[in-house]
């Protein structure tokens, strides 16, 4: 269940359905409120255009935690926190209220069923590259945010 070590983990919270920015500032909220975890840091807002996919603009940030729950038991309280956020998966990328995404867990690679980390498309996604570069700037480069230039997005 728990790690010994506390892993840096960054996490992806993304919301475009009633109040996206309330519900990026709750998933802040109870990530820091699970057990043996803390909250390091968290990016500036973004308003992104969607991404593959129609409906509202997103509200976006990257958060960095310190915890010691290890990786599937902390994917597992992301989807709860989703959950609590009254999200529904009608369809592939469909608008949603809470998405809560692993980015980076510590050096970990993982490629099973329910979880792959690194996110597979986090250097594809302005939305989510911003932000981490705010928290982390060794983890991007200014290549990688190059080729995202033509993606809409504006800090809040
Ligand atoms: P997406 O975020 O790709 O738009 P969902 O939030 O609906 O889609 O997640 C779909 C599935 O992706 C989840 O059920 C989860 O098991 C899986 N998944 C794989 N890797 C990750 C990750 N790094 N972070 C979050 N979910 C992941
Ligand atoms: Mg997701």
């Amino acid at each position: 269940m728990m790690h010994r070590e506390m892993v840096s983990v960054f996490v992806g919270l993304g919301a475009n359905l009633g109040n996206a920015q309330g519900a990026v500032m709750q998933a802040v909220e109870s990530i820091g409120k699970l057990p043996n975890t803390q909250l390091i840091q968290c990016s500036s807002l973004y308003r992104s255009a969607p991404v593959d996919a129609t409906g509202p603009d997103y509200i976006n940030a990257v958060l960095h935690i310190e915890s010691r729950i290890n990786a599937y038991d902390l994917l597992d309280a992301f989807q709860d926190i989703e959950n609590l956020a009254g999200r529904a998966r009608p369809y592939l990328n469909a608008p949603r209220t809470l998405d809560v995404d692993m980015l980076l867990f510590g050096s970990a690679s993982i490629d099973s069923l329910r979880l792959t980390v690194p996110h597979p498309r986090m250097r594809a996604r302005a939305f989510v590259l911003r932000p981490l570069s705010e928290l982390a700037p060794h983890l991007v480069s200014d290549v990688d945010l190059r080729k995202l230039d033509d993606q809409l997005i504006q800090k809040i």
